[in-house]
């Protein structure tokens, strides 16, 4: 995309691009991946290294300006951009480093997963990461990160070793276990506003690169029966099989025949993470399930299933997320959910349920402040349309995700903080706990006592 350079203020120590209203490319540079988040700053300083991301969180210091800081544009509440304040954009700061031997990965808070898991797939490593190739990995590991290793490996933040940010201040500091102690629990699942992360290093696993994984769908009227069968088989499932339960229209996918797109389907997406026949055989009971419409079942490369729903979920497009954590998969929830899902009027809108427990749980509580690690299933409703059907169905689809878990509010707790959307800034407590919210904001103050950085 062709810009052109005006005349913006110079911003000492600064050597990557400083975007601002008036060059041609502001809407472009400023677009998040969720096409109703529409705001406007004053500057989106373009970082090429952690000395611009200092640079710039001292400039807008200096001016009294609001900052917050970008990495891959994903959040659905859009919290990377401010209002007439200051970005502190780390999206162009890609980069992973891998060394096999070590099994670790350092990488660049601009990276994507798809481009995580390609260099560490390359050695046949992989870190759990988002399902979804194209969520960058700052805002996910910053939050927790659930994903397809998580029961055997545990979450992203289990496996965050070392992060450097800037402060508040424009310091650039290192977080380890030794280093700084405080900071690196606060990180591992605080969310944003303890700084601007330049550097994630990773402990990466064995992981394929080919794993027997792929979904299995049944239609969405025999779900109450499917669901009961599936919840009563990963209650004891081991933490080598990791479940994601879809309820919607079938996508119009690559992966989907075409008699079968927008019929509504309640979808098992599901990995083994074994070889072999041991595969087939954990695998076996949750695929033979019921009469199945399809069995998408199969070896295929792990980075394959981690870019499956790609475009599903592409940028542009208007997202509204409300979500809640699951104490149970009892009969009530069920049926409840799979009456909800089937009253959806987009044809995009789905509602997603994440099966934690097996290392989540079984970690330490207090080592990180990733919250609720007790509870297994977290469900994230996503009401989606296109841009031109604002009219005709954002206000219903909105209503239906909030219905849909408000529906559910009797069997809740807790809440993901990386699903919560722009109008549930209210619920952060109830994300954390009252507990991890304190000492979170305690990090805060002492970090940021002038509150820079926002809460995010
Ligand atoms: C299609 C899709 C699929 C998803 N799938 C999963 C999933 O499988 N598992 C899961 O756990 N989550 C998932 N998520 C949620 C995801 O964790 C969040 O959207 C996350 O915020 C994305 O991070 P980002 O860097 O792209 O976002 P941004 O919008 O850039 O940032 C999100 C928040 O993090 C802050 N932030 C970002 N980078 C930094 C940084 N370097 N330093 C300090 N603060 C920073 C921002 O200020 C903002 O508050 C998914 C999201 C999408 C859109």
């Amino acid at each position: 995309m062709p810009h052109t350079r005006t005349h913006s203020p110079a911003v000492p120590g600064f050597s990557g691009r400083l975007v601002t209203p008036r060059d041609a490319d502001y809407d472009d540079v400023r677009a998040m991946w969720n096409g109703a988040v529409d705001r406007r700053p004053r500057y989106l300083a373009r970082c090429l290294s952690p000395s611009d991301a200092a640079a710039a969180v001292r400039f807008a210091g200096e001016r009294g300006l609001a900052v917050t800081v970008r990495g891959g544009g994903h959040g659905v509440a859009g919290n990377a951009l401010c209002d007439d304040g200051l970005v502190v954009d780390l999206g162009p700061m890609k980069s992973v480093s891998v060394d096999p031997a070590r099994r670790t990965a350092t990488a660049g808070p601009g990276t994507l997963w798809g481009e995580l898991d390609a260099a560490t797939q390359a050695f046949g490593l992989a870190v759990t990461g988002g399902v979804v190739s194209h969520t960058g990995l700052s805002g996910l590991t910053l939050g927790g990160g659930l994903g397809w290793l998580m029961r055997r490996h545990g979450l992203t933040v289990d496996n965050l070793t070392r992060a450097e940010l800037i402060t508040a201040d424009g310091r650039l500091l290192t977080a380890d276990e030794h280093e700084e102690p405080e900071l690196f629990w606060g990180l591992r699942g605080g969310g944003s506003g303890l700084g601007a992360v330049t550097s994630f290093t990773y402990r990466l696993h064995p992981v394929g690169p080919e794993v027997l994984a792929g979904p299995v769908l049944w239609p969405l009227e025999d779900a109450p029966a499917v669901l009961r069968r599936y919840r009563d088989h990963v209650a004891s499932a081991p933490p080598e099989v990791a479940t994601v339960v879809t309820l919607r229209r079938a996508p119009a996918a690559p992966f989907l025949p075409v008699e079968l797109h927008r019929r509504p389907v309640c979808m098992i997406t599901m990995l083994a993470l074994a070889e072999g026949d041991a595969a087939e055989r954990l695998l076996a009971p949750l695929r033979s399930i019921g009469r199945p419409l399809l069995d998408l079942v199969r070896r295929r490369p792990y980075a394959g299933l981690q870019s499956m729903t790609d475009a599903v979920v592409p940028a542009g497009w208007h997202y509204y997320w409300k979500s809640t954590g699951l104490r149970e998969l009892s009969d009530p929830v069920i049926d409840t959910m799979t009456d909800h899902a089937a009253r959806a009027r987009s044809s995009r809108s789905y509602a997603i349920l994440f099966h934690l427990g097996g290392a989540v749980a079984e970690a330490d509580p207090a080592a990180t402040a990733f919250a609720h690690r007790a509870v297994p299933h977290h469900l994230n409703v996503n009401a989606v349309w296109l841009p031109r059907q604002q009219e005709s169905l954002g206000a219903p689809e909105r209503a239906w995700a909030r219905d849909f878990v408000a529906a559910l509010a009797p069997y809740g707790e807790g809440v993901y903080v990386n699903f919560l959307d722009r109008d549930d800034r209210s619920r952060l407590p109830e994300a954390y706990g009252d507990r991890t919210h304190a000492r979170l904001a305690e990090l805060r103050r002492r970090l940021d006592p002038d509150g820079v950085f926002g809460t995010g």
